[in-house]
């Protein structure tokens, strides 16, 4: 038998295991937006003139994140909204998902900016890939991919960036980090509320919301998304610590909020142990850097 909404009588198309509710699909819109807004209130004012940029792949968490900030900004005509989408080049992947990416940028009326790996570093990940068996696919994208975003930001004049991290990969970051005993790291994880020269500060608007709960709002509104895997995610360690997660939330729901609430409250104390380091201008290209050369810099060099 179809379950009943626990706040009013419809039928139910959702159950929330770790509050017990059972959600119609208008209360459910209701609930996830909700969440949604309190955190973006939460990670810091959005002043009159603000010019912010969504990072879109493409998937679900980051066209979401798309769709609720033009939902939430629409009205506000003293905000100007943008997405940033890095085509690592990645053959058979990241094509398909700038795509749909486009697509949506079209249809919902939201200035588009691509960056590749190719024009701005030289090479492609794949190219990379062929090329260096010395670090993971994902540290070399990882690093290449900031330095893209954050130079496009900075082209854009952007005051804040917005990522699509769930609730699960938040709490996994939380965790790879602790796991590695990485505070420093740790402390930077972000939302950003400190502005630091040279950085933009990045918000994440679906970090308390759980992935599955992204998915459905995405599928419930026909939001298109490209749901593909990248070919190199299977070697990434963050797979370990999901399937760790996953289970521990089976069996005790709620905890990854409860890890989040463990980090927001000891954050403070992380940023006064760790201070943003002062920053420096990278002796190469110019980004800012806490060493003279910075990490995209140094990875290019070795390739070479
Ligand atoms: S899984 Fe790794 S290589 Fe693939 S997009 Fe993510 S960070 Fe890049
Ligand atoms: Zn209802
Ligand atoms: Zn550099």
């Amino acid at each position: 038998m179809v379950k009943k909404c626990s706040k009013c009588n419809k039928p139910s198309i959702t159950f929330i295991r770790y509050n017990g509710t059972h959600l119609c699909k208008e209360h459910f819109i209701e609930y996830f937006e909700k969440r949604v807004k309190k955190e973006i209130k939460k990670q810091g004012k959005t002043e009159s003139g603000s010019r912010i940029g969504v990072a879109l792949s493409g998937g679900k968490d980051s066209t979401v994140t798309l769709f609720m900030l033009k939902k939430i900004f629409s009205k506000r005509k003293d905000v100007d909204l943008f997405a940033i989408s890095v085509d690592e080049g990645i053959k058979d992947y990241r094509d398909k998902s700038l795509k749909i990416a486009r697509e949506n940028c079209k249809e919902i009326e939201v200035e588009h900016h691509i960056i590749s790996f190719k024009e701005t570093i030289g090479y492609t990940l794949d190219e990379i890939v062929s090329k260096s068996k010395d670090l993971g696919e994902c540290t070399y994208c990882g690093v290449f991919r900031r330095f893209c975003l954050n130079k496009k930001a900075r082209e854009l004049e952007l005051n804040k960036i917005a990522t699509g991290h769930n609730l699960d990969d938040f709490s996994q970051s939380i965790l790879m980090n602790f796991v590695n005993g990485d505070l420093e790291k740790l402390a930077r994880l972000g939302p950003h509320i400190k502005v630091q020269p040279g950085l933009i500060p990045r918000i994440l608007p679906l970090r308390v919301i759980p992935e599955k709960e992204v998915t459905l709002y995405a599928i419930i509104n026909n939001i298109k998304f490209y749901d593909g895997i990248c070919p190199y995610s299977i070697h990434a360690l963050r797979g370990k610590f999901r399937d760790i997660l996953d289970e521990l939330e089976y069996i005790n729901p709620g905890t990854r909020h409860s890890i989040v609430k463990s980090y927001d409250g000891i954050k403070d104390i992380l940023i006064q142990k760790f201070p943003p380091a002062k920053l420096n201008k990278c002796k190469i290209c110019g980004e800012p850097t806490s060493q003279e050369i910075c990490k995209a810099c140094e990875l290019l060099r070795s390739l070479k």
